[in-house]
């Protein structure tokens, strides 16, 4: 559990010794329990994030009920909410206990865009939460897109000016930017507009966050983050190696029991956040 002033911190330390967060979705016990092993291991900060999805499957007193258990594990786990896209989601994370906020209006106009993030920002600032905002539509979804291009997708990329509005209107603290990092993994790979970042880092004093980390490059991240990106969400690279290392152990049809074929997909989840954390230069940060 971490309040406001401890997680501006940590937004403070990355931008000061240049590395991000990792922020890492779950759906599962044993996949947030992965994810806290990889980052203690690799002594990395992070935060344990759930969409309205995952957070609603859980339920979201049993995500937080989660994060606590974790917390006695290692200290400052920060659990957060991923795409908010309505009032309602926010409000049913700052009930549950969350620690931060994702209240993600990017797909409404702008002015609606502003007007939904203002009222969030409004009631997390109330309750000492921090509070991300989203402007440019990143679109795709956190899969893996074996047959298809990024081509078709409907982008709305980050516009710099747009972006410094909408971070004084609202008084978000952080901000998730599209430059190309559309969700999950496409035939193809991604195109990053880094000079879009460049453009957006010198108006926008707030940490920028980059959505749809799986499959952009180690080069392309090691940039991103010396243009003000302190944190950056992984989350379909999490799914495929939990759910090919489930699918391969239950090959075996005579296999029923849990604690024999789930241990293999936390090795797997484990071993993608410790790879994830070194490839952000967060890991001995903590
Ligand atoms: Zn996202």
């Amino acid at each position: 559990m971490m309040n406001f002033k401890q997680i501006k911190a940590r937004y403070d330390d990355c931008l000061k010794q240049k590395y991000a967060l990792g922020a890492f979705n779950f759906s599962t016990s044993d996949a947030a329990k992965a994810i806290l092993l990889g980052a203690r291991n690799v002594q990395a900060p992070f935060l344990l994030t759930t969409s309205p999805g995952e957070m609603n499957h859980l339920s979201p007193e049993i995500a937080r009920g989660i994060a606590d258990g974790l917390d006695k594990m290692r200290k400052g786990v920060i659990l957060h909410l991923d795409h908010g896209k309505t009032y309602e989601d926010i409000v049913t994370a700052v009930k549950a206990g969350y620690d931060s906020l994702h209240c993600d209006g990017s797909a409404l106009p702008h002015d609606e865009n502003i007007k939904l993030t203002k009222k969030a920002a409004n009631l997390a600032h109330k309750r000492n939460l921090w509070i991300e905002g989203e402007i440019g539509h990143i679109g795709g979804s956190s899969t893996l897109h074996k047959d298809e291009t990024t081509e078709k997708i409907e982008m709305v990329m980050t516009d710099p000016d747009e972006a410094k509005d909408f971070v004084e209107k609202t008084g978000v603290n952080s901000l998730a930017v599209n430059i190309g990092n559309v969700h999950g993994i496409w035939k193809g790979g991604k195109h990053i507009d880094l000079q879009r970042l460049a453009d957006i880092h010198a108006k926008v004093k707030v940490p920028l966050v980059l959505h749809g980390g799986s499959d952009i490059t180690a080069e392309q991240i090691a940039k991103a983050i010396t243009l003000g990106i302190a944190k950056i969400n992984v989350n379909t690279e999490l799914r495929i190696a939990y759910t090919s290392a489930v699918r391969t152990a239950l090959k075996d049809e005579n296999e029923f029991v849990p604690t024999k074929y789930l241990p293999a997909a936390q090795q797997a989840v484990q071993a993608v956040v410790e790879e994830k954390l070194k490839m952000f230069g967060a890991a001995g940060k903590f």
